[in-house]
């Protein structure tokens, strides 16, 4: 089994949720007592969010690439990043590394591909929904076809993100809020939707929605244990 090396902390919140299903996953493959082999680096998330609302991703690269090195040299045989956002500085972290960085988006297309879906919503940070990096490699590298929510509907799936999730606030309100958004995704031809930001599930988990859900944080955490285990993980390319 190659340890993992994961880099959380953006926010804990969701890291403690990793940390869970990457162990379950593994005694689920390997049953009694097995667990995961996994280093954990996680980062002051204050400094993260400053850099991301500044919009200085270079410096928020080096942090990363630096986090990623370190796991590297404690022997991670492959790196983690425990969120979606900042997979948009995946580049810096590949480049510091000679082990794989298992991609969040990769994970979550082959899982949507395997439900015979094409058309498919994204709820993340406004990184995330409304910069290239993660839609553009759902459509170019795994053919499908990705659609955002609306400008007010970002702008409170974002908020929610940041002033709630990632404090640990759990609000039925916004839940209802996720609800509609998901509802006038559905409208306009999505036939699933991706949880795009590794706390959502905080909010929606065991809440049935208009549209099927994936769950990044699980389907990252399962994709890792199987690449752990030395076992393929990425879906063929359409
Ligand atoms: N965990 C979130 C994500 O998956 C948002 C926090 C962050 O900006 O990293 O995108």
């Amino acid at each position: 089994m190659l340890p993992i090396g994961l880099i959380g902390g953006m926010s804990w919140e969701s890291t403690v949720p990793y940390y869970r299903a990457i162990n379950e996953g593994i005694r689920a493959r390997l049953g009694g007592l097995h667990s995961a082999r996994l280093i954990l680096w996680s980062v002051d998330f204050h400094d993260i969010e400053m850099l991301q609302r500044e919009g200085r991703w270079d410096e928020a690269g080096r942090e990363l690439a630096s986090a990623a090195s370190a796991l590297e040299r404690a022997g991670a045989g492959l790196i983690v990043l425990a969120t979606n956002t900042m997979h948009k500085v995946a580049p810096a972290i590949e480049a510091a590394v000679t082990v794989p960085l298992l991609h969040i988006a990769d994970p979550t297309a082959g899982a949507i591909l395997r439900a015979g879906l094409r058309t498919v919503g994204l709820l993340g940070t406004r990184f995330t929904m409304e910069e290239d990096f993660y839609a553009g490699r759902l459509r170019e590298r795994h053919g499908l076809d990705v659609l955002v929510p609306g400008e007010d509907d970002r702008a409170d799936v974002h908020r929610v993100i940041y002033e709630e999730l990632c404090l640990g606030r759990v609000l039925d309100a916004s839940r209802e809020r996720y609800r509609v958004v998901i509802e006038r995704l559905a409208e306009r031809g999505a036939e699933g939707v991706i949880l795009g930001c590794t706390e959502i599930a905080m909010l929606l988990e065991g809440h049935p929605m208009a549209l099927p859900t994936f769950d990044t944080t699980r389907l990252h955490a399962d994709a890792a244990v199987e690449l752990a285990l030395g076992r393929h993980v990425l879906p063929d390319l359409p």
